[in-house]
């Protein structure tokens, strides 16, 4: 089971990749909480991160794939992986197929969770995290629709995107995915 979750902040993307990684025994491999925890523990890469973290802008690509070819260096990702938050630019999604590429780990689908952005802007503002101020949350969206949306075509090109109603309330969309990629598992 290898599957990349897209789509905007707050779309429910985390949620459901926890608990399906959780289901299928699959590491669930989230940049946001790698780079929070990296803040918090107040590591050089929690350090060249924060500011961008917290301003609501993208960490530079560089360090990004930084973290992910470690992430990918570790035994556990030969079981399969749910990647969470990432790529977020079409920079990190090519430098994600040569990883790939390198490794002989092709991925699997791609799931696009489409929700409406007044749902988004309710479920980030109750969600209470740090970075989920009116302003980022603001700059979060706006950032969204440039650098990540391109995303959604470069991957329905290659015909491996499953697009969810990211409306729906959690526990629909926990039976859709299941009910999608059960049979890879
Ligand atoms: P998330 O938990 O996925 O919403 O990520 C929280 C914050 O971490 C984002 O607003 C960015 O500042 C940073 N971040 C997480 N993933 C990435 C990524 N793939 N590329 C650049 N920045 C990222």
């Amino acid at each position: 089971m290898r599957l990349i979750f897209l789509g905007p902040p707050g779309a429910g993307k985390g949620t459901q990749a926890k608990v399906l990684a959780n289901q299928w025994q699959v590491p669930h491999i989230s940049t946001g909480d790698i780079l929070r925890e990296a803040i918090q523990g107040k590591t050089s890469l929690g350090i060249q991160a924060a500011t961008y973290v917290e301003a609501g802008e993208l960490v530079p690509d560089l360090l990004i794939m930084a973290i992910m070819r470690e992430r990918f260096g570790r035994e556990d990702v030969e079981k399969g992986w749910i990647l969470d938050g990432f790529p977020r630019t079409l920079a990190q999604a090519n430098a994600l197929d040569q990883l790939l590429q390198i490794m002989r780990q092709p991925y699997g689908k791609v799931v696009y969770f489409d929700v409406s952005s007044d749902v988004l802007v309710k479920r980030l503002l109750q969600r209470g995290r740090v970075d989920d101020t009116q302003e980022t949350i603001g700059r979060r969206l706006e950032i969204y629709q440039e650098q990540t949306t391109p995303l959604i075509d470069f991957y329905q090109r290659r015909h491996c995107l499953k697009t969810i109603d990211g409306n729906l309330p959690i526990s629909q969309i926990n039976q859709k995915l299941e009910a999608l990629f059960s049979a890879l598992v």
